[in-house]
This record gives structure tokens, C-alpha cells and sequence, in this order.
């Protein structure tokens, strides 16, 4: 088996030249070198003299560096195959030349460098003291104000070097249980510079442009007097950006309102306020989200600013009743209207011209004929008089009926199949997971997704069970009893019957659930422990390719497979290797095997759904590996209780099956598309194959920029997705979006959204740690965070003193968003975290969309204590920080995939009867996962909140009730993310002062 990674994709600059999916004037080899890749070194720091625009061009014949090391936008990209595991690199100095190279954020005398930059782990056990900058000959920017030079404020106390940032949390001496935020007076003023502090810190005054406006007063604010002398004010939690308060703005701004999409490059509403969007021409943010709306006209300005171009796509992603469905359009046996030259699918960008018999492409400005069958007249504004009649010409986003020539062999396509395989060995038998499922089945196969306005569904459904052996089931509906055939050669899997295995579920409905019935019965007396897993998939594909479908293997498994099999896997898990260079491939899955089977599964258009049931180490790197690859979902139920998750994993089973879901895909991204990641196949470097992709799935595109853009014609960008429908017909699924573009970096500034960049670099940094040290991960991340805002003071904020922070106002909560991500479990790097959760993690948000990672990495933390049941608003959340708590509160914490009631332990006794009914907190039950139903308005409000927050979420989630100080509490407190890391990492006042140091650093 190769050991270069699965994908045989060639660099980028080989691809590009002769893809046909690249305009001219964009597809041009890339012919600079790799900059401010991810594997830069950070700890070395050198900003170059002025003019050093441009880093030097890497040696010819280096080994292309990994894909991970993609972490760093804008640069013309080297090879990168998908998750490539490639162990070769640039050399390091290559790499730091060209980040810093790109950042030139050097002016007057060279600075010092940042190698005297800690780790963030530092300031997350020290004091933080605000660093002064240093005493240069003049301030930033030609400000006025002269303080800083002046007064220089204590320096930062050096830290111990080498520390990890993952290491225990240090109780600081404090005697608090948790390294919370440290209590007030801590910070004794330590932090405070001039703006650094004032109330107005989170106000609008913050950000923009001519910024330091009346926002910014406050009792810090001014100039050299108040920077003088030791400042003793504690700085105040309120007084830095918040979340919440961003979310609110927003939801007050644009909730409730319409959002027409026909203004280009226009910032949509936030991923979480409710909005209602009208198709005018460009797609859906529920499709399509940017990390910015504004993209810089030439390269150069995208390598200064180094914010990442780059969009979230989720093509199927659902859509509120009240917005129109796509619409399909059906060109009959022409096929849909394209560009000759690029093959981009006809759109609003497309010019008719010469009385319409001809139009003109806009992504690469070729003139094509149109054809008889399609010609329409033009209005007196050039434009067809069928304009509106015509999705394609009028939308955004819209459907072609694919020829077929589209379809693999031109042979049309058939319905997907789903075939259900049970792992019956003895530990899923004795939970009574076994019976829970099959019974489960019988009622849910009767809700397999359908086509819109069909009768019933035309997925076809199959049955393997298996331990160390498969047993496939014949369930034709002619029969009057299943039959079951048994394979025990896992070296050679075949599918033993071809007939009868894959039914229609209304047909062989009497057989079928004659076999669910038997199933739990015929292994109830097992004693197989072990099982198989590779066999189990290539079964499923197997049964797929006998049936020329595509189709989606739910698969319910225990335990590692440790029977003699192909893809047998051992423990390899090891706690040493934490906070080592070997850390990393903890998370790398095993090669070989699972690689050809994620290949094959993807040919076949195979999806592979995952559940798994662990009492112990799976491997979870590997066994969830042919899922994330395959389009699939990996649900995780550690401990299984029937009692406790069985109605957790059920929601999730009911959502799975259900959901809406395209078959064998294939995904082009006109534009200059240079990297994806995603629950993903790449085949080369334009097209990402997937064997299926759900109304959750999404898939982040990172742009290249290597050439000029023009400010009048902007950037126009199409996503299309060829795939099969549920009911086998070929479709494509086309989502335009026109960006603009401006030579002002204020501009992109202004339009970039937190949201979707926070997507991305929770990606790139997930992905880079298969390759990387973590600590290099979270180091890059400080450092980018810290150059990207650096840039923004620079190029774009009105003159103001250098210890004043100040940020873009669309990225004002940036940095928290950024220190959250290196909180999290894969990031961290504790031995107290279970490395398959970490795995676990890492892949799923690997498939996330925007608004998954946004609630993750910033959770809603709501106050129940006072909410009004009368009224339908839910009490608006607040900060994520223990600050925010009660010793009398009741709140709800909830980030997508955990959901918990957190108790105060002074909980009024009414409130607790309420929602308990027990007469106080010590009377509640300690293993409480389900609220009781009760007759009064607090427990009914109660309940109904969290059943609309799990309909609204992807994932079921099952309820955590904690108390103030039970030992489960710390499973809560790691969710608040404003407060120092239980496992490691910095609050987030600390890592606002510590990348406001380190953009003070890159000014100076
Ligand atoms: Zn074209």
C-alpha cells in the first residue's frame, strides 16, 4: 500500500494547466513559492526589512510539504492530497522566510524578534502583564500620541521555557477547584494600557475604521497619562469583546428581516440570527459562506493580510419551510447550457449578447453560442425577456435533470440502497442493544427518505449481522421465513446471494420483520466477543457493486476488531506520546487497508454511517476513517446503557435515516479553488468525489489568489455538484455566489466573517495535526491571529496609540473563537482526555458547517433561574465563564453536541420541585439523563426548550444534569471557554492581551 497518502493528486500547479475548470487569466501555474504555510517556525520571528515583499522561492525539487501544511491561506498551494501523510516537509527556514516574508508588516528598524514569544500555556499560568512596546525611536503610525515611548509598562514575567501549553492546569495557588478565571483582583491592573481596557472595548467603538471613537472612552482611555504609573484598576470582564452581546447585535439588527441575495459581495446575517433568505441571484448563506465578502484585488495584498479566502459550502443543506425549495430544471436530452471553454453551468454571470444569440461566461469570458432550442430575444436592457421564467438565469441556486452522460457509463443511475449490519457479538447482545435496534427498524424503515411529493421510498434496505463471521439474510418478500448465509473467509468477502438481499422494504415488509424479530434471539446465548470490521465494509460494498447502486452501510459495532481479518486493529493507544513529536500519530489512521476500502467505497458511491458502542479503546483514528472519507457520520455511545443513552442513540439512528442525502458526488468549485477539506475524497485537484453528502455536511474551499482581480467584474464563484438523487435520477445542484473585490484592505476587513474564518482554521488546524506537533498547531494559530489584526492596525485603523488594541469590527470576537479552538480536546494534548474522544472530535468537525463550529467552539450558556414562561423568547444566553454563574442559578449549556443543566447549589427549593419534583438538590437521583414530566408551567417550558434545541441540531444530544461541585462538573466547566482550559490554555483576557503584545510586536 502506498505510503503517500491515498489520493494520487499531483501538485496543484500540475493540475491546474489543462483541468478545463479554470478561466483564463486564473489558471496559471503557480509560480511563487509557498508562503506562511502551516510548519512555519514560530518561535522565530524576524520581520523583514521594508520591501521585502515577497519571500524567495523555495529550492526546485523539494518534496511538496503536506497538506497540512496548508494552514496559511492565499498562497499559491504546493501538492496537497487530503490528509496527506506525507513525512516530508520544506525545511523549516524555507518555511519562516516565507511567512514572514508575506506578513512584510516591517517598517523602521528591525524589530526584536517574537522568539521571546511564550507559548500561550505561559500566560495561562502567569499574571499577565501587558507588555509595553518597546522604546522605538517613533510610535506607530505616526500617532500623536507619545506615551508608550514614555511610559513602559511592566514587562511580562517570562515563563519557564518549554512549558506545554497542555500540561495540568496550574492551580495558581489559589485553592479554587478549578483554574477558573482567576478572582478578582488578580489582575491587579496588570493589563491595563491605554484603550486596552475601557468599557467601550465591545462596543461598536471598537472596531472599523476610525475606530477609537466614542466606543473607546473609558477609564483607560487616553493617552500617555493614563499609561503612566502602575495601574491599579482590575480590568473588567465586560469591557472585552463578547459573543454573546455580537449575536445579540445581530439578531436585533437583521433577525426577522428578509435577506435578498442580489447585491454582490454583500455580508450576510450571522449564522445564528433568523433570518428569512429570498433568492435574488446569488446562493443562499445557508449554501455558501465566506470567510470574507471582499477579496483583495492582487496577491500581494492577500499575502500581507493573510486572512484566509475561503468558503463553507453545504449543498444540501436544509432549508425553513418558508424559503423556496430549488427549483429543477430539465434541458431534456441537450443537457444543461455551459461554457465551451471552462464548462461553467449557465447563471446569471453569463452576458447575452448580439440580440441573444450568443452569450458571454463570466468566469472566463469566452463567447459561446447559444443553442436553437434556447434562444430567447433580449429587452431593451439586454436582457432575455424569459429572464424570470428561468431559474438559471435569475438564481442563485437551482437544479439541472444530468444526461447520461453524466452517469458513470452512461447507464443511468438506480435508487440508493441502505443495508443495516449489527455487530451480535457479546457485549452488543448483553446491553440489549441487539433487540434495541431491530425493533428500532421495524417501524423506521418505514420512514426512509423519499422524493419529494412520492409515494413511498425506492431505497432498497439489506440485513448483515456479524461477529467474527458475517451472515447475510435473503429477506425476498416471496419468502415465508428469512434465510441466512453465512460467510466465515474474511480474507476474500463476497456477498453470497444476489437476489433477495437488497428488498424493497414495503415488498418483504412481513419477512423483514420476521427477521428483525429473530435476530436478538438467534445470538441471545453468544459468547463471541470478538469481531470484525473491514470484512463487514467491503461486504457492503461488495453488495453495492453486485447491484450497480450506490448506497449507505449503517454499521452498529462494539469494540476494536481484534479476530483474525483483514484490517484487524490493536491497541496503540499511548498516553507518553502526549505533548510529544509522536503525538500526532495517535490520530493518523492505520494505512493500507482502510485506505483501499475508503478508495472502493468512494468508486461505489458507498457512505459508511458508524455507531459505535465502546467500553474501552476502538482506535477511533481508524476505525472512523472510511466514514469521514466516505461522506459518513461517526456517532460515538462510550459505556452503552440501555437506559440512559438508548433513547439518545435512537434520535440520532431516526435522524440518520431520514435526513436528506445525495449519492456518489462529485463536487467542482469554479474559481480558484486550491485546497478542500471536508468529510472528502480528493481524486484530483479539482473535483472532490464523495460517496455521499447529507444536509449536514459541508465541505470548506480555500481560494488561491495568484493573480489580479478586478474591482468592476468582482469574483464570481459556482459550486457544482453532480450526484444521485434517492430515487436514482442524476442531478446537478449549481450554487453561484459573486464576491467583490476592491484594492482596499479595509474593505476585506469589513466584510469578513468571524464565523466562516473560524471554520476554516478549526479545519486547517485539525488537519495539520496529523502532521504536526500540536504545540507548532496552536503556536501558528496565535501567530496568524496576531498577524491578521496586526495587518488590519496597520493598513487600516485610524492613528492611535500603540497599546491601544483594536480590531475589525467584523472580527472583534475573533480572537476568543481562536483561543477556544486551542482548548479543545484534539488541540490540547492532556493525558486526562480519552484519545478516541480526541479522534472522535477531530473528525466531526472535519464535516462541520459554520454554524456547528461556531456553537462548539463558543457553547450557549442560558440562565434558567428567571425566565419567563409566558413569554416565547428564550432568556438570552450569557458569557461562557464560571463568572457568569449563580450560586442560586439554574442554566443550560448546550454546544451541538453536549447539553447540560447545570444546578447551583442554592437552587431555591421551588425551583428544584419544579423541575424535579423532589423537595431539594440532595434528594435528586445522581444518574438523573431525562427530565420528569411534570404538570406545571417552569418543567413545561423547560422541556420544550431543549426538545426544539435537539430538533434544530444535526446531532442528538443527551442530557448531563450536574450540581455545583459534584465531580461531574468538571465535564461542564471545560465548556466554558472564556475561562482558562481545565486541561490547559488561556483565558480569554489573557490571550486577548497576549495577542494584543504580539501584534504590538509585529508593529514595532
Ligand atoms: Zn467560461
Amino acid at each position: 500500500m502506498s505510503q503517500q497518502g491515498y489520493v494520487a493528486t499531483p501538485p496543484y500547479s500540475q493540475a491546474q494547466s489543462g483541468m478545463g475548470g479554470y478561466p483564463a487569466g486564473f489558471g496559471s501555474a503557480p509560480s511563487q513559492p509557498l508562503y506562511g504555510h502551516y510548519g512555519g517556525q514560530p518561535q522565530s520571528f524576524p520581520v523583514p526589512p521594508t520591501g521585502m515583499m515577497k519571500p524567495a522561492p523555495p529550492p526546485t525539487g523539494l518534496p511538496s510539504p503536506p497538506a497540512s501544511s496548508h494552514y496559511i491561506s492565499n498562497g499559491p498551494s504546493p501538492s496537497s492530497p487530503y490528509h496527506s501523510m506525507s513525512p516530508q516537509a520544506p525545511p523549516q527556514a524555507q518555511q519562516v522566510t516565507n511567512q514572514m516574508g508575506a506578513m512584510n508588516l516591517g517598517y523602521g528598524p528591525p524589530p526584536a524578534p517574537i522568539s521571546q514569544a511564550l507559548p500561550t500555556s505561559h500566560l495561562a499560568q502567569q499574571p499577565f502583564h501587558s507588555a509595553p512596546p518597546p522604546a522605538m525611536g517613533h510610535p506607530p503610525l505616526g500617532s500623536p500620541c507619545t506615551g508608550p515611548q514614555s511610559h513602559r509598562m511592566p514587562s511580562p514575567q517570562s515563563p519557564p521555557a518549554g512549558q506545554p501549553m497542555g500540561g495540568p492546569p496550574s492551580m495558581g495557588g489559589m485553592g479554587r477547584p478549578y483554574p477558573g478565571p482567576p478572582p478578582p483582583g488578580q489582575f491587579g491592573g496588570q493589563m491595563a494600557g491605554p484603550g486596552m481596557a475601557g468599557p467601550g472595548m465591545a462596543g461598536p467603538g471598537m472596531a472599523g475604521p476610525g475606530m477609537a471613537g466614542p466606543g473607546m472612552a473609558g477609564p483607560f482611555q487616553g493617552g500617555a497619562a493614563q499609561m503612566a504609573g502602575p495601574p491599579q484598576k482590575k480590568l473588567d470582564p465586560d469591557s472585552i469583546p463578547s459573543t454573546t452581546q455580537v449575536i445579540e447585535d445581530d439578531q436585533a439588527k437583521r433577525g426577522g428581516q428578509v435577506y435578498a441575495t442580489n447585491v454582490r459581495g454583500q455580508v450576510p446575517p450571522l449564522v445564528t440570527t433568523n433570518f428569512t433568505v429570498q433568492d435574488q441571484g446569488n446562493a443562499s448563506p445557508r449554501y455558501m459562506r465566506c470567510t470574507t465578502y471582499s477579496f483583495p484585488c492582487t496577491a500581494d495584498l492577500a499575502k500581507q493580510c493573510q486572512v484566509p479566502l475561503a468558503t463553507i459550502i453545504k449543498p444540501f443543506a436544509t432549508v425553513p419551510k418558508n424559503e423556496t425549495p430549488l427549483y429543477v430544471v430539465n434541458h431534456g436530452e441537450a443537457g444543461p447550457i455551459r461554457c465551451n471553454r471552462c464548462k461553467a453551468y449557465m447563471c446569471p454571470y453569463m452576458q447575452f449578447i448580439d440580440g441573444g444569440r450568443r452569450f458571454q461566461c463570466g468566469f472566463c469570458s469566452c463567447v459561446n453560442e447559444v443553442p436553437a432550442f434556447y434562444f430567447q430575444h433580449l429587452d431593451h436592457m439586454g436582457r432575455r425577456v424569459d429572464f424570470y421564467e428561468r431559474p438559471e438565469l435569475s438564481l442563485g441556486s437551482y437544479e439541472f435533470v444530468a444526461t447520461l452522460d453524466y452517469c458513470k457509463n452512461n447507464k443511468s443511475a438506480s435508487p440508493p440502497a441502505y443495508i443495516f449490519m449489527i455487530d451480535v457479538s457479546y457485549a452488543n447482545v448483553k446491553s440489549g442493544l441487539v433487540r434495541l435496534i431491530c425493533e428500532e427498524l421495524k417501524t423506521l424503515l418505514d420512514n426512509l427518505p423519499r422524493e419529494e411529493g412520492a409515494e413511498s421510498s425506492t431505497v432498497k434496505v439489506g440485513f448483515v449481522t456479524y461477529n467474527k463471521i458475517l451472515h447475510f439474510y435473503n429477506v425476498k418478500s416471496a419468502l415465508a421465513q428469512p434465510q441466512m448465509m453465512v460467510v466465515s473467509d474474511m480474507a476474500e468477502m463476497f456477498v453470497p446471494l444476489l437476489d433477495g438481499f437488497l428488498v424493497n422494504f414495503q415488498e418483504s415488509c412481513s419477512v423483514i420483520n420476521n427477521l428483525l424479530d429473530q435476530i436478538p434471539d438467534m445470538f441471545a446465548d453468544t459468547n463471541e466477543s470478538e469481531t470484525v470490521f473491514a470484512p463487514v465494509i467491503q461486504a457492503g460494498v461488495e453488495a453495492l457493486k453486485a447491484a450497480e447502486c450506490s448506497g449507505k452501510l449503517f454499521i452498529f459495532h462494539s469494540s476494536i476488531p481484534t479476530a483474525e481479518a483483514p484490517g484487524k486493529l490493536k491497541n496503540r493507544d499511548d498516553k507518553k506520546l502526549i505533548n510529544t513529536e509522536k503525538e500526532k500519530t495517535l490520530f493518523q489512521p492505520q494505512k493500507g487497508l482502510y485506505e483501499q476500502l475508503s478508495k472502493d467505497c468512494v468508486a461505489q458511491g458507498c457512505s459508511v454511517d458508524l455507531f459505535l458502542f465502546p467500553s474501552q479503546y476502538v482506535d477511533m483514528a481508524t476505525m472512523g476513517d472510511v466514514s469521514t472519507h466516505t461522506g459518513g457520520t461517526v456517532h460515538k455511545y462510550s459505556n452503552f446503557q440501555l437506559e440512559l443513552d438508548g433513547e439518545h442513540f435512537l434520535s440520532d439512528l431516526r435522524k440518520d435515516v431520514r435526513k436528506a442525502i445525495g449519492f456518489d458526488a462529485i463536487m467542482r468549485v469554479r474559481f480558484r479553488a486550491t485546497d478542500f477539506f471536508g468529510a472528502v475524497h480528493m481524486n484530483n485537484t479539482t473535483d472532490v468525489e464523495m460517496a455521499a453528502v447529507d444536509c449536514d455536511k459541508a465541505v470548506t474551499v480555500e481560494f488561491k489568489h495568484d493573480d489580479t482581480l478586478s474591482e468592476e467584474t468582482g469574483a464570481l464563484m459556482q459550486c457544482a455538484l453532480l450526484y444521485t438523487t434517492i430515487s436514482g435520477q442524476r442531478r446537478l445542484r449549481i450554487h453561484n455566489l459573486s464576491l467583490n473585490c476592491s484594492s482596499q484592505l479595509s474593505e476585506l476587513y469589513k466584510s469578513c466573517e468571524t464565523d466562516a474564518l473560524i471554520n476554516f482554521f478549526a479545519k486547517s488546524a485539525y488537519r495539520a495535526m496529523l502532521n504536526q506537533p500540536l504545540k507548532t498547531v496552536r503556536e501558528i494559530l496565535v501567530n496568524q491571529t496576531a498577524h491578521m489584526l496586526a495587518c488590519y492596525r496597520k493598513n487600516c485603523a485610524s492613528p492611535s496609540a500603540a497599546s491601544q488594541l483594536i480590531l475589525p469590527d467584523a472580527m472583534k470576537v475573533f480572537p476568543i473563537y481562536m483561543n477556544s479552538l486551542m482548548k479543545t480536546g484534539p488541540l490540547v494534548g492532556s493525558a486526562e482526555l480519552s484519545t478516541d474522544d480526541r479522534a472522535h472530535q477531530r473528525l466531526s468537525v472535519m464535516a462541520m458547517g459554520v454554524e456547528e463550529t461556531q456553537l462548539l467552539l463558543y457553547p450557549r450558556l442560558v440562565p434558567l433561574h428567571n425566565m419567563d414562561v409566558a413569554s416565547d423568547v428564550l432568556p438570552a444566553p450569557v458569557r461562557c465563564s464560571e463568572e457568569r454563574l449563580t450560586d442560586a442559578g439554574m442554566f443550560l449549556l448546550e454546544n451541538g453536541h453536549s447539553l447540560f443543566l447545570w444546578l447551583g447549589q442554592a437552587c431555591t427549593p421551588e425551583l428544584v420541585q419544579s423541575i424535579f419534583n423532589v423537595p431539594s438538590l440532595a434528594h435528586m437521583p445522581s444518574d438523573l439523563s431525562s427530565l420528569p414530566v411534570l404538570d406545571n408551567p417552569q418543567s413545561k417550558k423547560l422541556r420544550s426548550m431543549i426538545e426544539a434545541l435537539l430538533d434544530q441540531r444535526p446531532k442528538s444530544m443527551k442530557l448531563l444534569i450536574v450540581r455545583q461541585k459534584d465531580r461531574s462538573e468538571m465535564l461542564f466547566r471545560q465548556h466554558l471557554v472564556e475561562d482558562k482550559g481545565l486541561h490547559g490554555g488561556a483565558s480569554y483576557m489573557d490571550f486577548l492581551c497576549y495577542v494584543h503584545r504580539e501584534i504590538r510586536n509585529l508593529l514595532t
